[in-house]
């Protein structure tokens, strides 16, 4: 009996091909300097970039605008000093060197929350970095993006007929 070949990638392999395929890496410099010779920026096209040196334009634009979406500019809350346990999205996400940028907040098992990921249109391309370092954006970056788009690929499984 002749049958087919059934391919599965794993979620890891699978977060792999997303990234490969959705996202162009540019040094962050890079985006510095281009920002730099744009006119009259306004809104979180002048704000802070992330530290780490790589950034990634999305190639669909579709996509960069439902994450645009789903971003909160860094602001400090009014209750932000409390010391009484207050939290909300502004104050889990607030980071003073990232002021008035777009953090990327997320829903997942653990609730609503921001991540290390900033979002920026960039004269109409949507960028997005990461402010951390030293640490493997697979875990806590490409995986939770795979996860917002909601992409199955893992679940997926490819057919090949016999040859
Ligand atoms: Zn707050």
């Amino acid at each position: 009996m002749r049958g087919t070949l059934k391919i599965k990638v794993n979620k890891k392999e699978a977060i792999e091909k997303f990234v490969e395929r959705d996202f162009n890496a540019i040094p962050t410099e890079w985006v510095r300097t281009v920002i730099d010779h744009l006119p009259d920026l306004e809104g979180e096209a002048s704000a802070p970039l992330p530290m780490w040196g790589t950034m990634w334009i999305m190639n669909f634009k579709q996509w960069g605008e439902k994450l645009y979406e789903s971003s909160e500019v860094v602001e400090e809350c009014d209750k932000h000093k409390d010391n009484d346990g207050h939290s909300c999205i502004k104050c889990d996400s607030y980071d003073e060197e990232m002021l008035g940028a777009r953090n990327v907040v997320v829903e997942d098992e653990h609730g609503t929350h921001s991540t290390a990921i900033y979002i920026y249109d960039i004269n109409g391309e949507y960028v997005i970095g990461v402010n951390g370092a030293g640490w493997n954006f697979y875990d806590g970056v490409w995986d939770k993006l795979y996860d917002f788009f909601g992409l199955e690929w893992h679940k997926q499984e490819i057919e090949r007929g016999d040859k």
